[in-house]
């Protein structure tokens, strides 16, 4: 059995200097989160609001904690206060919701909008022929407090590498788009969220700049 150390290294070893590696610990004890930590992980990603804040308080406050999940309007304001980032955001009521709860709180919460790039029937996500028409109805200053910094999306569950593949390639293909028109004076435009234990390296290949990798380093949930 490897610890949680090696196989950190040994996927940074792997992972190219441009590509943050976010550490999913949903479900994950404190120690073993800190295990990670001390190894020098620093990105954790969880889904539930919940756990994430049972956890956070008991744990060092230098580590960037991104909301991957589902998050429902009215839970954002439990963890505006020091999240990160927030990965899934497919609707313009809830970016309006942590634009407030952050200015509130004096901060800035990057966010991504989650694309709904899988074939699997999902009531997450924008669907890619919606994403323009999404963008447009954005105010036309944007949400101060809540800039949108890149796409995020999750690929078929399925072992054809090619439907994978292709699926990564059309979010980054999204994400260009967006970059020259909508996101054409806005630097911070800069991240595509894509990548897991089983697809992470087909990811990096397709353009991925944060992958979310949570059973190759805490074994499986
Ligand atoms: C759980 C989860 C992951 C990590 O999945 P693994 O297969 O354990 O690497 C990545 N992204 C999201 C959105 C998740 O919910």
């Amino acid at each position: 059995m490897s610890t949680i150390r090696q196989r950190l290294d040994l996927l940074r070893a792997k992972i190219p200097a441009h590509v943050t590696l976010i550490a999913v610990s949903k479900t994950k004890s404190v120690s073993l989160i800190r295990e990670a930590y001390d190894a020098g992980q620093r990105d954790f990603g969880e889904n539930y609001v919940q756990e994430l804040i049972e956890k956070q308080p008991q744990l060092p406050s230098d580590i960037r904690w991104h909301f991957i999940g589902h998050l429902q309007s009215n839970k954002v304001k439990f963890i505006a206060p020091f999240v990160s980032c927030i990965h899934a955001v497919d609707s313009h009521s809830l970016l309006k919701e942590i634009d407030k709860q952050a200015s509130k709180e004096n901060r800035s919460i990057p966010c991504l909008l989650q694309i709904h790039i899988a074939r699997e029937v999902s009531k997450f996500g924008i669907s890619p022929a919606d994403v323009s028409a999404f963008v447009q109805a954005l105010p036309q200053a944007g949400y101060p407090n809540a800039p949108i910094t890149g796409v995020m999306g999750m690929a078929t569950f399925t072992v054809d590498e090619a439907i994978i593949r292709e699926e990564f390639e059309s979010l980054s293909r999204i994400f260009s788009n967006l970059k020259e028109t909508t996101f054409a004076g806005s630097p911070e435009f800069s991240q595509i969220s894509m990548g897991m234990s089983s697809d992470w390296p087909l990811a990096v290949e397709c353009g991925s700049t944060m992958i979310r990798v949570g059973s190759s380093i805490f074994g499986e949930r």
